[in-house]
């Protein structure tokens, strides 16, 4: 019997854009082929865990396929410290397993709630990308169904094109089924992080300059609305996972052990309008005055310094039924200064608050679509408060187009097409094979269709 999906309402974490589409929850890889041989949609698009905050993973007039039931751990390899699974599986379950075994993430996003297939598709990164690259970098191979039913077998040296068109490729070369990845050896779960607030923008760039490269970590808490002499001023967070020598008395006892944190859930929508730039600013003050000027040392538990948000589930509730999108640009080294400037000043002026805004080096990029390039990215969560608000973004989009910079596909609800091609300079590379891989464009989105990496229609 052929699978059924649901005809739903779907939003990805951003809750902006809400999109009608069928969804599928295939339990069996005989479903997907099913699927691809049926031709019963007029398109098709693979989900994890929908954190990816616009319509990466929506299909208006099509399929989403939500690929979290292919969950299983398939293989570990512990001298090479090698995972096999299926694509579905989170970060989480990966780091419960493996972390008191004295293995951790080669790279990981901010929250643990994403899927291995969602990370690769994302081709995500981490507050380590300034000196470790990002998730593709760490994996070793990875299966692929593609829309003529076969599964391929990529890596660095295995079809590479396909390897590099998929990883960032947003889900559009075909279902990612299994992913082997490299973990990274620790000693202990816990992080040793120096805190540092800087006065403004050019302090906090010296500062990254300077000393970021002596930390695997670095992220820069950013105060948005600051402005004037205060504009850009920072809190610094940087640190590295501790050798079992460095940990207190107290804890080298047990220095795999997980972290335990009681979560809680935002039990309903907000009304809109609760974020806004007065309480912005009221909690921007406070999260500055908050941290020491300085503070080396200390010791945190890997929890509280990656995924301080998975703490309150559901959070996005609090931006209302309206929404938020996530706004990151990503801009070259020679331009950062200059374009950061302008965009919090912009920001700033429009009275766009962003309760969430962090600053990261990033450090070289391969894959064709991937999101980093050396220089820094900006990322600010942004209340969606409608047409006004989404004028001012695309004035931003301008300004990092203008400046050599992009706009990151997997948070992105809103990148007008025109833009792209300037954007992602090897799109044309990317396309060749997509065509080669879905010449009758099974695979596409309702971002894909929006930026125009796929025919509108
Ligand atoms: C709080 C928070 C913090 C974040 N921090 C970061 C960060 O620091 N760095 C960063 O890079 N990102 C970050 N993200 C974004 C997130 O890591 C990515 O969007 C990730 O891809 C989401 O994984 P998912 O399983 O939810 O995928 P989804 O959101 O469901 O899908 C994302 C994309 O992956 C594709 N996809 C998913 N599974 C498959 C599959 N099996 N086969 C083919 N395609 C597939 C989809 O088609 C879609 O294009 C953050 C998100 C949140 C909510």
């Amino acid at each position: 019997m052929s699978l059924r999906g649901r005809s739903v309402q779907l939003a990805s974490w951003g809750r902006f854009p809400v999109t009608p589409t069928e969804l599928l929850r295939p339990a069996r890889q005989d479903d997907l082929l099913s699927l691809l041989g049926e031709r019963r949609y007029a398109a098709l698009i693979g989900r994890g865990y929908g954190r990816s905050y616009g319509d990466a993973a929506l299909n208006a007039g099509g399929a989403v396929v939500e690929q979290t039931r292919f969950d299983r751990l398939l293989a570990f390899d512990e001298s090479a410290g090698v995972l096999v699974a299926e694509a579905g599986l989170r970060l989480k379950e990966i780091l419960e397993t493996f972390a008191p075994r004295g293995w951790f993430l080669p790279v990981t996003p901010g929250t643990k709630h994403v899927s291995l297939g969602g990370a690769l598709a994302c081709d995500i990164h981490g507050k380590n990308h300034h000196c470790d690259a990002s998730f593709s970098s760490y994996v070793e191979w990875f299966e692929l169904l593609t829309a003529d039913g076969r599964i391929r077998r990529c890596s660095k040296a295995e079809q590479p094109d396909l390897f590099w068109a998929t990883a960032g490729g947003m889900g559009l070369t075909g279902f990612i089924l299994t992913v082997a990845l490299k973990l990274r050896r620790i000693e202990t779960t816990y992080i040793g992080v120096d805190y540092a607030r800087t006065r403004d923008l050019d302090e906090t760039i010296e500062r990254c300059e300077a000393e970021d490269h002596r930390y695997r970590y670095a992220v820069c808490w950013i105060d948005c609305l600051a402005t004037g002499k205060r504009l850009g001023r920072s809190v610094l967070m940087r640190g590295d996972h501790l050798a079992a020598a460095e940990l207190p008395a107290q804890l080298r006892k047990h220095p795999l052990t997980l972290p335990r944190k009681r979560e809680v859930t935002v039990p309903f929508s907000f009304p809109n309008g609760v974020i806004n730039p007065l309480t912005v600013r009221a909690f921007n003050t406070a999260f500055y005055y908050q941290h020491p000027k300085a503070r080396s040392g200390a010791v945190v538990d890997f929890d509280s310094y990656f995924y301080p948000l998975d703490a309150v589930l559901e959070w996005n509730r609090v931006y209302g039924r309206r929404g938020f999108i996530q706004y990151q640009p990503a801009l070259p080294l020679e331009t950062s200064r200059a374009t950061l400037i302008k965009l919090l000043e912009r920001l700033s002026q429009a009275k766009i608050a962003s309760f969430l805004a962090v600053l990261k080096r990033f450090g070289p990029q391969e894959g064709l679509l991937s999101f980093p390039m050396p220089g820094y990215t900006l990322a600010l969560d942004i209340p969606m408060t409608g047409a006004r608000m989404l004028a001012v973004l695309d004035e931003l989009d301008e300004l990092v187009a203008q400046a050599g910079g992009r706009i990151y596909l997997g948070k992105d609800a809103r990148l007008k097409p025109r833009h792209l091609e300037a954007m992602y300079p090897r799109l044309p590379e990317w396309r060749r094979i997509k065509q080669a891989v879905d010449p009758e464009g099974i695979f596409s989105s309702d971002l894909s269709r929006r930026v125009g990496l796929t025919p509108a229609s």
